[in-house]
Formats: structure tokens, C-alpha cells, sequence
């Protein structure tokens, strides 16, 4: 079989088409982007008994919830020892348990519709000793959950140790998708524009909203809420594999140069190489390498890379855009966690649409305190890239590109727009193709 350089769950589920915008149009929430955030959020808002519109510049989840591994678990690497460090006990607490919350959460769907959800516990590895492992554990022994720590595990080789959280999950966002789409208002190919308090253009046509919610993976507008100082991609690369070996769980490692790994039926998906887009080298050469080495009878099947918006705290930004339009919300900065914080930023968004307290609110407020030390590296890598003679630019900041010889794009290493060889737009921020 050819290798398809399509993401796996492409093919397995055809999501319904819907119209694009022909009128004007007035409503109570506009929510523009039809990904995982946006269509959740759209679907929560709805059940509130709010008039939802949806609007999509492609098709819907056409962006990066298409390509993603769609592992749905509160455990993120080493996430929680860090943030303790950095903000303290309940601050940490709180963020596990908004994580658990939306693993709940999908539990409840699944309850309503079948997108090939699973329950398996969540294993962060090492392959080499590694006291992050046990530090990690320790931190959420502490915040009460039941974690184990093995050495032996369902992969086929050899661990130094692993931390073992239970009663995670794995789906199939599509599938998920195009149940919660079934009664939604949608346009697709209705790209948003400008936005003038509570009026965005939609080609010749505008949509007046009360509130309106931004969940275009990267905010698209950079004159307010500068996301673009605060956030920057990474790239990760993904192979399928044909495969009836079985694995009991979803793996993820904490070893440099390691890769993480789920199974989607006869599929095993392993994925690694992550690293600040325009910055990869390695691509899908040492996926492959492994995939002959430890599944020599299998047969890839599928290949692929895909890229989140990364934030310089390691939580996302889920709340009121900007100090200037208090009826602007956005939805964005998953850390290659979208599964969890999408359905977060769903519930957190319904409820401050209807004036409801949360109190995960102040914790992912888009407009808290940027500044430390990974602000200043971050607008030192933009200086780097915007001062440099090269003449193909961004036209999104104006950052020169770097050509991606595995895919053969061109990419931005300040903010991650990608483009084709002949200068097609493939990733946002940037809104527009290269002249
Ligand atoms: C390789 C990889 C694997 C991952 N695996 C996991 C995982 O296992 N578990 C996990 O939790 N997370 C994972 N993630 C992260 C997760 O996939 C993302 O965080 C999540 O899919 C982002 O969803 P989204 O809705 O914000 O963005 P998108 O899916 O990109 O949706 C945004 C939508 O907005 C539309 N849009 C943009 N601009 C406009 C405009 N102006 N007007 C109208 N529409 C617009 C786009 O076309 C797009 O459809 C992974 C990420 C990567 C890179």
C-alpha cells in the first residue's frame, strides 16, 4: 500500500458539508473557527439556549484538530512539578482539575454518541533514569490522584520507568465532531476579517453579534491582545502503522528524542520530533527507522505533521481578547493538549457568556501578566528573524522564512505560518498567501 500523507482519521469519517455565508446576519454568539474548540464551544453555548452561528474559512475541522492524536488525559509530561514550582499548589491543583473535568466531560458524550471512545490509562516513560518521573508522581500522589509507578510496559522495548495515571481516554475527534455539528449553524468557507465592535466582515456579507469568540487556533487579529508576543508553534511529526499488536494504553515520553504512542484499531499511531516549527530537521526519518525495527511486519500507512500554538506559562488563554472590545473572547495556546483545554475553554467560555461564575476564570485569563524571562527570549528569536536580509518574509509579521526541505514549505519560525513551495497559505496566523 502507498503511504498516504493525509492524517489517519481523515478517512474515516466524512463531516457533513454546510453553506457559506450569503446574507447578513444577526445573532447572540458568533464563533469563528470550526475546530474542536470552536465546534464544542458552539455546541455548549447552544444547550445554554443561546442563537450560535459558526463560521469557517475551509471546511469544518479542516485546521489542526484533522491532524491531531486525539488522546484526551489530564497527564501532561512533566507539566505539574513545573507549575508547582512556578505558581504554586493551588494554582496546580486547580489546572488538574479543570483537565479531569473535561475528560468527564467527553466520558458524558460518549454516553450520547459513539466516536470510538475509549477509556485507557495514561503512561508518561523513560528510558533512561529520569527523577522527573517520580517527581511528577509525587505532585499528583499529592493533589489526590492514584498514580503507580511500573517498570514494564506494553511497549516493545526496554524502560527505565513509567508513571501510570488511570482512567484517561482516546477518541475520534472527527467522529466527535460531526455528531455535535448535526443541529449547529454553520457557514464554511466564510472566512472572518476585519471586526468593528460587534460586527465582522464575512466577504461582502457582516454578522452583528452580542459576543463573539475567536477560535482560529492562532488569534487572527494582531492589533489586539499581541498573541504574537506571547505565543509561538511547535511542530510534530506522526506515523500510522498497520498493526495488530496491542497496546494497552496511550505512552508518552519524557526522554529526549523519545516518541509517543496510541493505538486507533488496527492502527498504531507513534509520534516524536517536536520542536519549534521551522526548527525540524529530523521530520519522519527515525519514526520510520523505528517502525522497521520493533514493527518489522507492519506497514505504515499514513504520515503526517501538525503544529500548536504553544504559551510562554504552559497554560492556555481562554477568556475576554483584549482590554478594548469587552465582548471579544478567545479560545487558544493548547500546548498539544487541545483535547483537554478545548473542552475547558468550552466550559469556561458558556459560562462567562451567561454571567456565570467559574473558577477557572482568572487562572487561563488571556490578559494576565506576561512578562519573565521566556518573553524576552521570545521576542529575541522574532528580532532575530525580522532583522535578516533574506527576501522571502511573513506577510503575517514580516519574519524572513526558512524553507522545511521534509515537507517542502516554507515556514516562519516566529509565529509558525506556513506556506507551499509556490507560496500557498497553509498555517495561520499570516491571513494571506506570499506575493
Ligand atoms: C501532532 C500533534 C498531535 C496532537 N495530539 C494531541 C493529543 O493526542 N491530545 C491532545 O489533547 N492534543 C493534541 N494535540 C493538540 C490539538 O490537536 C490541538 O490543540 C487542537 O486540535 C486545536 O484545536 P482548535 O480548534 O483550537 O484549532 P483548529 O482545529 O485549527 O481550528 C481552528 C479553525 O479556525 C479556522 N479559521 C482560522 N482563521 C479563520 C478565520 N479568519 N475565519 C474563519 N475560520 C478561521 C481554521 O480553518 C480552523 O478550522 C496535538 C497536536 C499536534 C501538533
Amino acid at each position: 500500500m502507498e503511504k498516504d500523507e493525509e492524517a489517519l482519521f481523515k478517512k474515516t469519517c466524512q463531516i457533513k458539508d454546510f453553506p457559506s455565508l450569503k446574507q447578513n446576519l444577526e445573532t447572540d454568539i458568533l464563533v469563528i473557527g470550526a475546530g474542536l474548540c470552536g465546534i464544542l464551544t458552539a455546541y455548549k453555548l447552544k444547550q445554554s439556549g443561546k442563537r450560535v452561528v459558526v463560521i469557517e474559512k475551509g471546511k469544518v475541522a479542516s485546521g489542526i484538530t484533522q491532524n491531531t492524536t486525539a488522546v484526551i488525559s489530564a497527564e501532561h509530561d512533566t507539566l505539574y512539578q513545573d507549575l508547582l514550582a512556578k505558581e504554586g499548589l493551588a494554582k496546580t491543583a486547580l489546572h488538574l482539575e479543570a483537565n479531569l473535568q473535561a475528560v468527564d466531560e467527553y466520558l458524558a458524550l460518549s454516553k450520547i454518541y459513539d466516536f470510538d471512545f475509549e477509556i485507557v490509562d495514561a503512561y508518561l516513560y523513560a528510558t533512561e533514569d529520569d527523577e522527573r518521573i517520580i517527581k511528577e508522581a509525587d505532585v499528583l500522589q499529592r493533589l489526590g490522584v492514584d498514580i503507580q509507578i511500573v517498570d514494564k510496559t506494553a511497549l516493545p522495548f526496554k524502560i527505565s520507568h513509567a508513571l501510570k495515571f488511570p482512567k484517561q481516554a482516546q477518541m475520534n475527534p472527527l467522529k466527535l465532531i460531526n455528531h455535535l455539528v448535526q443541529d449547529l449553524e454553520i457557514y464554511e468557507y466564510s472566512e472572518a476579517s476585519s471586526i468593528k465592535k460587534n460586527k465582522v466582515m464575512v466577504g461582502p456579507y457582516y454578522i452583528c453579534a452580542n459576543k463573539i469568540i475567536i477560535a482560529t487556533h492562532f488569534p487572527y487579529l494582531n492589533h489586539l491582545g499581541m498573541y504574537y508576543t506571547k505565543m509561538y508553534q511547535n511542530r510534530s511529526y506522526v506515523i500510522a502503522l498497520k498493526t495488530k499488536e496491542k497496546l494497552d494504553g496511550t505512552y508518552n515520553s519524557i526522554t529526549q528524542g523519545g516518541f509517543y504512542f496510541r493505538k486507533y484499531q488496527d492502527y498504531l499511531l507513534i509520534g516524536g520530533n517536536d520542536q519549534k516549527t521551522a526548527s525540524n530537521m529530523e521530520g519522519f526519518s527515525n519514526l520510520i527507522s523505528f517502525a522497521k525495527k520493533y514493527y518489522p511486519k507492519s506497514k505504515i500507512t499514513n504520515m503526517w505533521a501538525n503544529q500548536d500554538c504553544i504559551t510562554l506559562d504552559d497554560l492556555p488563554y481562554i477568556g475576554r481578547y483584549s482590554n478594548f472590545n469587552p465582548n471579544l473572547y478567545v479560545a487558544t495556546g493548547f500546548n498539544l493538549w487541545g483535547m483537554t483545554q478545548a473542552m475547558i475553554s468550552a466550559i469556561l467560555l458558556t459560562d462567562l457568556i451567561n454571567n456565570q461564575p467559574n473558577k477557572y476564570q482568572a487562572l487561563y485569563n488571556p490578559l494576565r501578566n506576561p512578562l519573565g524571562k521566556k518573553l524576552f527570549l521570545n521576542l529575541g528569536h522574532y528580532l532575530k528573524y525580522l532583522v535578516n536580509f533574506k527576501k522571502k518574509r511573513c506577510p503575517h509579521l514580516g519574519c524572513a522564512l526558512v524553507y522545511n526541505e521534509i515537507e517542502h514549505t516554507w515556514d516562519c519560525p516566529c509565529h509558525g505560518s506556513r506556506f507551499t513551495e509556490d507560496g500557498k497559505l497553509l498555517d495561520n496566523p499570516a491571513l494571506h498567501d506570499l506575493k
